[in-house]
């Protein structure tokens, strides 16, 4: 599947000497993991599956095939570099209960930060969402896919990298999880990379990475560019308006782009160039690039104007900047056109 003559084409035609590596974690497990879709009032196999797994694998293999495929799992001391100790407490706590209760089903009112011992309520404390089973084979995948992420941060100076991360990581906060993700992939790959230099997020999945911008909302040295459904209408609904900046002395270094339903791909893309022109005027030393391909118009999740072909132009764009970079895999989750998704964008992206 992985052959050389195909490395050796892509290094030499679209690249000028810059290797992409392709990490993934090894997959584990062929499970359906069940939600509460709170709409239709009913239990339901989770729309982020093991499937995915194989359509991005598909799509990321056929441009690239420096593949590193990981199986190790992220140390708890790495964690502690982006998550609260009381949120890896309670990924333990789980652990040592066999991952029950599956779900929660009381929440903390507003401003309440108070660690109950009882599990169901840490579970409501931690997660924000009905939508967000952890189990015993999702943090599996979770905490490989968070050392993938890690690794290809530890070893960018030889080169980008694609990193299928599955699940997806963007709205797991310093304290909080939900929307399918569990541990902030991009997050700590931004947060080993800082210690290099400055950094910079650009979030383009359909979702506002939420948990991304409450890691590093106080600081200046990660700065956060999120486009996304406007929160008005789209989960994660309570953050990712344009007014949150960052606060202390990150204010100013967090960006929100939230677009229309109805926005036009040409709309889409001139959004898209004024907030590469805010990256640019950053002036990062690295750029990390949550990826959701859960942009393209029928998504059944998200879903905005972008057909398969666009998004060999989003990712020509982002390649554009001409940093050193690493491609962190969010969302996606028309299945079927997963494959040809990753390999349009990575393809436009390798034209740097
Ligand atoms: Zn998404």
């Amino acid at each position: 599947m992985f052959q050389r003559e195909k490395s050796r084409y892509i290094f030499t035609i679209c690249f000028f000497g810059v290797l992409v590596k392709f990490y993934s974690a090894e997959k584990f497990g062929n499970h359906p993991a069940t939600i509460f879709d709170a709409q239709r009032m009913c239990l339901e196999d989770g729309i982020e599956g093991p499937q995915r797994y194989d359509a991005l694998f598909e799509g990321a293999s056929r441009v690239l095939n420096d593949l590193e495929l990981v199986q190790d799992r992220v140390s708890t001391a790495s964690l502690a570099r982006i998550h609260s100790p009381q949120l890896l407490d309670f990924y333990r706590a789980m652990e040592k209960n066999g991952f029950n209760p599956p779900l929660p089903d009381s929440f903390p009112p507003p401003g309440i930060s108070i660690e109950p011992e009882n599990l169901l309520a840490r579970y409501g404390r931690h997660c924000t969402d009905t939508q967000s089973p952890l189990t015993r084979e999702y943090y599996t995948e979770a905490l490989r896919s968070a050392y993938a992420a890690e690794l290809a941060a530890k070893e960018i100076d030889s080169g980008d990298a694609y990193v299928l991360c599955r699940p997806p990581g963007h709205h797991a906060g310093r304290d909080f999880f939900g929307g399918f993700c569990f541990l902030n992939n991009a997050a700590l790959a931004a947060e080993i990379l800082s210690k290099k230099g400055s950094v910079a997020v650009l979030d383009v999945d359909f979702h506002h990475g939420n948990g991304t911008q409450d890691i590093f909302y106080k600081r200046k040295d990660v700065a956060v560019f999120s486009l996304h459904g406007d929160p008005a209408w789209s989960y994660p609904y309570f953050q990712g308006y344009e007014s949150e900046k960052g606060s202390g002395e990150g204010t100013g270094y967090n960006f929100n782009y939230p677009l229309e339903e109805t926005i036009s791909k040409q709309e889409y893309f001139s959004v898209l160039e004024q907030a590469l022109k805010d990256v640019a005027d950053f002036n990062p030393k690295y750029l990390i690039v949550s990826f959701g391909a859960d942009t393209y118009k029928e998504d059944p999740v998200g879903g905005l104007s972008l057909d398969v072909q666009d998004f060999s132009q989003l990712g020509s764009m982002l390649g554009a900047l001409q940093l050193p970079s690493l491609i962190i895999q969010e969302g996606g989750y028309a299945v079927s056109m997963l494959p040809d998704i990753v390999e349009n964008f990575l393809q436009g992206f390798l034209k740097k």
